[in-house]
This record gives structure tokens, sequence and C-alpha cells, in this order.
């Protein structure tokens, strides 16, 4: 398991990203390579707040629709971890998630396209402006 672990771990199809209590990502690229037939994002939050105060969630969708997505979550409210239901733009997102929590999702690469504008951020609202930013795949 251990060296199957290590092979999986060194051909970059996962990453993981740190949210915090001071309202941010520790990243703002991520490049998922043309190799990588999923891909897998962890969530953690290193943070001591509970969800209710300072949640996190990861959510991907591609640059155009980060917006309308957003505003869609605000009004879908935090029982639905601020994501409104059965959203068909939302490419993957992770749960909501408060200090010491994490979440993993898998992205299946074949709904990504080379070239496209992705976009990841966290649909809490007020959260958009500063926790956000780039996904690229295969360039
Ligand atoms: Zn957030």
């Amino acid at each position: 398991m251990l060296s199957s672990f290590a092979a999986w771990s060194a051909d970059k199809c996962a990453v993981e990203i740190t949210s915090t209590d001071q309202m941010t990502f520790d990243s703002k690229l991520i490049s998922i390579p043309k190799s990588c037939s999923s891909f897998t994002v962890t969530l953690l939050h290193s943070g001591e707040m509970p969800k209710e105060v300072m949640g996190h969630n990861w959510v991907l969708t591609r640059a155009a629709d980060m917006q309308a997505v957003a505003q869609d979550g605000w009004s879908a409210g935090i029982a639905n971890g601020y994501l409104k239901k059965n959203d068909t733009r939302v490419i993957a997102h992770t749960k909501l998630i408060g200090g010491g929590e994490r979440d993993s999702i898998t992205i299946d690469t074949s709904k990504l396209e080379t070239g496209e504008k992705y976009h990841f951020f966290c649909s809490v609202p007020a959260h958009l402006s500063v926790m956000k930013g780039e996904l690229t795949f295969g360039v």
C-alpha cells in the first residue's frame, strides 16, 4: 500500500489546499497535468472556528460561471453548503468544513478542456473576493 501511495503522489494528480480562520487559501494556482485521468483535491481547515462562523468549501467552475454560482450559493444558504442544489455549472466541490476538518473530492478530468479557464473559490458569502484561484488542465 505504501509504495502505491508514493507512486500516486509522485504523479502529482492530487493537491492539498489549506484554508484558515483568516479567510485564505494557501494556493492561487492549480495546474493539472494532462496525464491525470482524475485529480484529487483535499481541502483542510487549519483554523479553529466552526463552519457556522468561518466555514469554507472549494468549488470549481468555468471562470465565466464563478460569480453567478457564488451568488446562487449565497441564496441557497448554509443548510445547502452555500451551493444551489444540483447546480450543473459546478464541476466539483467539497463540502463546507470548519476548523480542524478536511474533505476530499476527485475530479474526473474528462470533464475539463485544455485551454479553458477555470476558477476555484469558496462560496461562503463575502469570501469570494479573497478565496479564489485559477485552475488549468494540460497546459
Ligand atoms: Zn471561505
